[in-house]
């Protein structure tokens, strides 16, 4: 699942300049030139992360920023401010928007992409390429494959797409709960009209495929809750 990107920046040869790095390096792209469209674009979709201009014509970015945190849905989406100098970044570390990170103009694309991978990675490992391990699964993003390994022997599992990132999800966001609600939005997309016992099918259909190998232990109930995976 690649990771959306939001770029709120008023500069086309910047916006230009962003969106060919960062659909180079494999993540979608959602373009605003002002605040204003910033907001549409995000009560239609949750982006999982925005690069945000701090100049911008209208609505500052950190009053967009600011918007965001207010937000219920979108207080935790991860933002990077783009700044233009570094007293601008001075300034807006003294506005503690919270923020997740500052990156000044010019900056590299290189390093920027850095950047943006490192805040994925903590918010949103999901968007990530990154094998994750857990419970002797082993589950590939970018061959899209999971194995098995027990007791030495490894065996190949195969998932629909749904069970796939669901499986993914689950995954790099262990020992928590998560309700129906909460793995519609993560897993299905947020505003997406599914009914709350869709997930409960999945959820059967991917222990199906766990349980030849013992492993549908590690998908919990948790009742009156929703799900969670787990080790313990
Ligand atoms: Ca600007």
């Amino acid at each position: 699942m690649s990771a959306v990107i939001l770029v709120v920046e008023d500069e086309p040869a910047i916006q230009t300049l962003l969106e060919v790095n960062l659909r180079r390096a494999g993540y979608e792209v959602q373009l605003a030139p002002d605040a204003e469209t910033g907001r549409r674009l995000v009560q239609a979709v949750l982006p999982d992360l925005v690069l945000l201009d701090w100049m911008l014509p209208g609505m500052s970015g950190i009053d967009f920023a600011r918007l965001l945190r207010s937000d219920a849905r979108t207080r935790l989406l991860p933002i990077i401010m783009l700044t233009a100098r570094a007293e601008e970044r001075d300034k807006i570390d003294g506005l503690d928007l919270g923020a997740d990170d500052y990156v000044t103009k010019p900056f590299s694309p290189r390093e920027l992409l850095a950047r943006i991978k490192a805040v994925l990675r903590r918010h949103a490992p999901q968007t990530t390429g990154d094998v994750v391990e857990i419970g002797g699964l082993r589950l590939d993003p970018t061959t899209h494959r999971v194995s098995c390994c027990n007791e030495g022997a490894v065996t190949e599992l195969v998932f629909g797409p749904t069970e796939f990132r669901l499986l993914h999800y689950l995954m790099t966001h262990p020992e928590r709960v998560h309700t129906r609600t909460q793995l519609l939005d993560q897993v299905w997309g947020d505003h997406v009209f599914v009914e709350e016992r869709t997930v409960d099918v999945h959820i059967r259909r991917l222990r199906a495929v766990l349980e030849p190998s013992g492993t549908d232990g590690l998908i919990q109930t948790v009742r009156g809750s929703g799900y969670r995976i787990s080790v313990a």
